[in-house]
């Protein structure tokens, strides 16, 4: 049996008229730029994460970039996140010339664990270096909010502002102390991406930011055009991060769907674990994607499985079996971001953050896209039981 990762083709067969009759509207307009269809996106989305505004932009990695560059960050100022992300979490930082500053993940959610935030952060205030930190970046990894109450009440004692990248967890939901809130309406800024294989994907690059704050929106608009007000007038250096007319209403068709999939997301984990557990295939060899239990609230967050992740001792092994049998996967990450050529000069070293090393040599992410039927995932399971025995 062959089961690819991820099957767009699928997917976009089972609404092809409703995205070709859109796509064809666009094309008849000729009004590729911003335009009505983002502004109706962004009031959709903005509902939907439940805050005040959203501003489409070019991608996600664009989003965390102008999100910091609204929060005025720049060199010599410093910004606290995860190892264990997609590169342009910190990409975006060291772009904007400031320093990223690294913590150490939770082993179960693979999110930040704030007592290695607090932990980074009292260093920083013991080195007098505490006045260049300005943010914190969480990143709710594999569409798994991270423990935000614990991150909020430590950005409140730093005073630092809180951007979420939501790039994979768009819809999740975390139940804190102000209620059950959608993943980036936490912090004062947060950032999502439509990245073709994200849980809401267009047929190209594009992303959002989403924030409460009125000043911030304005600020954020401004810079996705170049920093300009009005025609050829710039106020503040910005740059060309517009979410086009085409993306946007492609996105807007989908939109429609999107709690259909994440439904069936979480219906196909449910049914992993169910298969797993009755396997009784949690032993130290192999743990499936645990849903958290939040110290604060107590209560279990929800989980849109942007991936399903599993973690195995013979990683790379059982990967290459997968494969030889039909099944795609994939490793999100297989090198924390720490020990990336590119970001040497930070100066951290191998064991510098285990529980991210560690991660990154484990990890293996399964098919879990809406297309997929029980028949391909009891296949998988059975593969997987083939190869551990
Ligand atoms: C996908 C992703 C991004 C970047 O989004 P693009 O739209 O591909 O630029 C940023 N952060 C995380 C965690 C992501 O998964």
């Amino acid at each position: 049996m062959n089961i690819p990762m991820l099957d767009l083709k699928a997917q976009y067969a089972s609404i092809k008229d409703e995205i070709d009759g859109k796509v064809l509207e666009v094309l008849s307009a000729q009004n590729f730029i911003l335009g009505a269809e983002v502004k109706a996106l962004e009031e959709e989305i903005a509902a939907y994460s439940g805050v005040r505004f959203a501003i489409g932009v070019s991608s996600g990695s664009d989003a965390l970039i102008i999100s910091l560059m609204a929060l005025g960050i720049g060199s010599g100022d410093a910004v606290v996140t995860t190892p264990f992300t997609f590169f342009a979490t910190a990409g975006a930082i060291a772009r904007l010339g400031a320093k990223t500053v690294f913590c150490d993940i939770d082993p179960v959610t693979y999110n930040i664990d704030p007592r290695s935030l607090e932990e980074v952060l009292l260093k920083l205030k013991k080195g007098r270096r505490i006045a260049r930190v300005k943010a914190i970046l969480p990143v709710h990894l594999y569409g798994q909010v991270a423990d935000m109450d614990p991150i909020m009440k430590l950005a409140a004692k730093y005073n630092l502002r809180v951007v979420e990248d939501a790039a994979q967890a768009i819809g999740s939901e975390y139940p804190g102390r102000k209620g059950v809130r959608r993943a980036g309406a936490i912090g004062t800024l947060g950032t999502l991406s439509f990245y073709p294989s994200k849980n809401l994907g267009g047929y190209g690059d594009g992303g959002m930011v989403l924030t409460d704050n009125a000043r911030l929106a304005d600020k954020l608009k401004m810079l996705r055009v170049h920093g300009g007000i009005g025609k050829y007038y710039y106020k503040i250096l910005g740059g060309n991060f517009r979410l086009d007319a085409l993306q946007a209403a492609i996105l807007r068709v989908k939109y429609r769907h999107l709690d259909e999939w994440q439904q069936k997301r979480r219906e196909r984990a449910a049914y992993y674990d169910q298969k797993f557990a009755a396997l009784g295939m949690k032993d130290a060899r192999f743990v499936q994607t645990p849903v958290a239990v939040y110290r604060d609230s107590g209560a279990r967050n929800f989980h849109t499985y942007h991936q399903y992740v599993i973690r195995v001792k013979d990683r790379d092994k059982l990967q290459a079996h997968l494969k030889t049998n039909g099944v795609g996967t994939s490793v999100f990450y297989p090198l924390s971001l720490h020990q990336q050529q590119c970001f040497a000069d930070l100066g951290y070293r191998r064991g510098d953050f285990p529980v991210s090393e560690k991660a990154a040599k484990e990890v293996l992410a399964l098919p879990i896209h809406p297309e997929l039927t029980a028949e391909q995932q009891d296949y998988i399971v059975d593969s997987i039981k083939g190869f551990l025995g």
